[in-house]
């Protein structure tokens, strides 16, 4: 998708520095965490939104979730807890509009959603 941000990450035309890959899923640093921990975990294939996911698509949330698990993991913030977020449309605060889910952890995290 020519003016997607993260597809020009996952193409590698803007540098980011990459926690995880695998053929379906790349996962890499927010660019203004929120948390001492915020990773965004990105389908490689352009999809919108959540809302636009197809149901054949829908195991890809699946392994996005083992993905966030396994970066909590690694980074340390698995057992005192984290939060994983996917933001949908206008009124649900996306602003990069390619599906992704974000990571957050590392400080104890407002019980406000929203
Ligand atoms: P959304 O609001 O769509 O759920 O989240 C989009 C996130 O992407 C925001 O938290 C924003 O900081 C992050 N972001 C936007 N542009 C870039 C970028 O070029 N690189 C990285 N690493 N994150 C970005
Ligand atoms: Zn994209």
């Amino acid at each position: 998708m020519a003016d997607c941000v993260f597809c020009k990450i996952i193409a590698g035309e803007i540098p980011s520095n990459i926690r995880y890959q695998n053929d379906k899923i790349i996962a890499f640093p927010d660019i203004h965490p929120l948390a001492p921990v915020h990773i965004l975990i990105v389908p490689k294939q352009h999809i919108a939104t959540l809302a636009e996911l197809s149901e054949k698509e829908s195991l890809l949330i699946g392994e996005m979730a083992q993905v966030a698990n396994q970066l909590a993991k690694s980074e340390g913030i698995s057992e005192k807890g984290y939060r994983v977020v996917i933001n949908c449309g206008k009124q649900g605060g996306q602003g990069v509009y390619h599906l992704h889910m974000h990571l957050l952890g590392g400080r104890q995290l407002s019980s406000a959603l929203g």
